[in-house]
């Protein structure tokens, strides 16, 4: 099928951001399908030809069946566009008899994908917040993380999207939001550094500006990089 391709359209964010916040807000979505999303077929014609690239033969026995795993492993690994993280927080409590201490979510195993190479950059999360009246159940931060790493991403974004977004519904006292992740395109390609972790961090409100708080959030989340469990 002969397809017209439009002029590059860049993903969209559905709802417009306000421009009150003084930090700068990535792109939190959900994100609008692109104009030009190829059919299941075309998908699948698309792996074909990366086989071929690759050096086999896509026609025969053991890859026939391959185009169609690859593109519902996609599925699956890019499953966070259509999502709204803002949503998942929306629901909260109030009732927290006086709570206003850290609240942390350690350690949240997280698989994303690097946009530059589409290789998978595995590690884990620790969020923590300090509420300010209103605490969301503790499982909606694990499917924060969800939505934003199944996306193309780069850590750094990843974070700040992750940070950004609990701070922008759950208006806490603070966040902190600690990512530590392995990237295989520099340790199964390009540089080849197995065991090299990039860790990024995003500190705000209270975490920022107040060293015992963000020395106390450091302590709870210890060193998990070095405890040899971190990606496997
Ligand atoms: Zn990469």
């Amino acid at each position: 099928m002969e397809k017209t391709l439009a002029a590059e359209k860049p993903l969209q964010v559905v709802e417009a951001e306000t421009a009150s916040s003084a930090h700068d807000k990535p792109l939190c979505g959900p994100v609008e399908p692109v104009a030009d999303r190829p059919n299941r077929a075309e998908a699948e014609e698309a792996v074909r030809t990366l086989i071929k690239w690759a050096g086999d033969d896509p026609d025969r026995e053991g890859l026939l069946d391959t185009p169609g795993r690859v593109v519902r492993s996609y599925e699956e690994f890019y499953d966070g566009y259509e999502a709204d993280p803002k949503a998942i927080l929306a629901r909260t409590f109030e009732e927290t008899d006086g709570y206003d201490e850290i609240v942390l979510l350690r350690s949240i195993r997280f698989e994303s994908h690097c946009e530059h190479h589409m290789a998978p950059i595995i590690g884990r999360v620790h969020v923590a917040y300090l509420p300010r009246r209103r605490v969301v159940g503790i499982s909606k931060l694990a499917r924060l993380v969800e939505i934003y790493a199944k996306r193309l991403q780069i850590q750094e974004k990843f974070t700040a999207q992750v940070a950004n977004t609990i701070e922008d519904v759950l208006e806490p006292r603070g966040v902190a939001v600690v990512v530590e992740a392995a990237h295989h395109c520099m340790t199964t390609r390009g540089i080849h550094k197995p065991g090299a972790v990039m860790v990024t961090s995003r500190m705000l409100g209270a975490f920022r500006d107040d060293a015992s708080t963000r020395r106390e959030f450091l302590a709870m989340i210890g060193n998990p990089a070095t405890d040899g469990t971190a990606f496997s």
